[in-house]
């Protein structure tokens, strides 16, 4: 039987693995997850409500395929208020998370050989895009930099076969941020940027730029699964510069058609009436953030860069072993607290273990409790 070579090369998302192994685990060893990167909370009921309503009128077929008007007119809306920025409802570009997003936005400016700078560490995902595509990646560590992207690295990286630049901030898995000036730094180096903003919202110190401020011609990646507990409506966006749209647009109509018509129309209510549930949401993800950081202190875990943003910590065991995969393993056989291994993310953070706070203050204490004693014992 004959299966693809991309196929077959492809790489797991290991905190899926982690995932399903710790769903077989019995029941009494009270399984605490922080290797999940998705919000614990509801999707805030007035979206609910608005899929609903939008189902029961028998809004259920395809739209068009950028995404209805009222949901990229809000999306502009939501840059206007937030940010400042004037973006035209042409430009965006409504799709099945920002996973559908990313996948269109590569395909947009990569063909077979081109290449992409990226970051050590990155999303576990970016790289199989790129793949995919038969696009090459080249990798700018940012470990020494605190895990910032330095714009002075990228621009020695930057080759006569670059054709984009990918950044995320606020960062999985790092929850670091970019600051105003490395963005705008960024934004002057004549190769189109991939803005992966899909942690918006959920910034807790500091300020929060879209690459949208400082250029036109940067692609923005977002969506609703994180700052809006919307993981499973598979709804994100992008919006595109003036010059990349129609192509955006060609490969929409062909390999997704359109994002579900259901969730769009929960989309314009996330936008317009949700606020206050996302504020409330950050706020607790806020609080969160404070008690891992410190339940991490005291069973001395080493963070390196304090994240300030998404909800996710990095430790560094490299005192112990450079396998993370083997030790989150061993931390869920023995402690029942999932974590996500850092070899999941690159090569520079093989040696750490990913926190995820996206769940109740209770299991953050309880879970860094487990995993402190069962490393201090090691
Ligand atoms: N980008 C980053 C950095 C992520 O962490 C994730 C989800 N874990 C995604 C994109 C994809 O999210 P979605 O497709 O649900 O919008």
């Amino acid at each position: 039987m004959h299966i693809s070579r991309k196929a077959e090369d492809i790489k797991p998302f290991l905190v899926m693995d982690i995932l399903e192994a710790a769903h077989d685990l019995p029941n009494e060893m009270g399984v605490i997850h922080l290797e999940v990167g998705e919000p614990d909370f509801d999707t805030p009921l007035c979206v609910r409500t608005a899929a609903i309503k939008a189902m029961e009128e028998g809004k259920t077929h395809y739209t068009h395929s950028l995404a209805i008007p009222e949901l990229r007119e809000a999306i502009c809306a939501h840059y206007k208020r937030t940010y400042g920025v004037d973006v035209d409802p042409s430009q965006v570009l409504v799709t099945t998370g920002s996973s559908a997003a990313l996948l269109i936005a590569f395909a947009v400016l990569l063909d077979a050989g081109d290449s992409i700078i990226m970051t050590d560490p990155r999303y576990a995902c970016y790289p199989n895009f790129a793949r995919v595509l038969d696009a090459v990646i080249d990798y700018v560590p940012t470990r020494n930099d605190g895990f910032r992207l330095d714009p002075d690295r990228v621009r020695a990286a930057i080759h006569h076969n670059t054709r984009a630049i990918l950044i995320n901030s606020p960062s999985n898995p790092t929850g670091v941020c970019l600051d105003r000036d490395r963005m705008a730094a960024l934004a002057e180096s004549g190769i189109t940027i991939i803005s992966d903003e899909i942690y918006h919202g959920l910034v807790y110190e500091g300020e929060q730029h879209t690459m949208r401020e400082f250029t036109d011609d940067a692609i923005i990646i977002n969506g609703f699964s994180k700052a809006w507990a919307m993981t499973g409506w598979r709804l994100g966006w992008a919006i595109f510069p003036k010059r990349l749209i129609r192509a955006a647009q060609k490969l929409q109509q062909n390999l997704v058609i359109c994002a579900p018509s259901f969730a769009q129309w929960a989309g314009v209510a996330a936008l317009e009436k949700a606020g206050p549930d996302c504020e409330a949401m950050k706020e607790v993800f806020a609080k969160r953030r404070i008690v891992m950081l410190s339940e991490m202190e005291k069973y001395g875990f080493r963070v390196e860069s304090r994240p300030t943003g998404a909800f996710y910590v990095m430790a560094n065991i490299d005192h112990i072993t450079d396998d993370s995969y083997r030790l989150a393993f061993d931390i869920l056989k023995n402690t029942g607290v999932g974590v996500t291994p850092g070899i999941d993310f690159g090569h520079e953070v093989k040696s750490f273990i990913r926190f995820s706070y996206a769940n109740s203050e209770a299991n953050i204490i309880e879970g860094i409790r487990r995993v402190g004693l069962y490393l201090k014992g090691l």
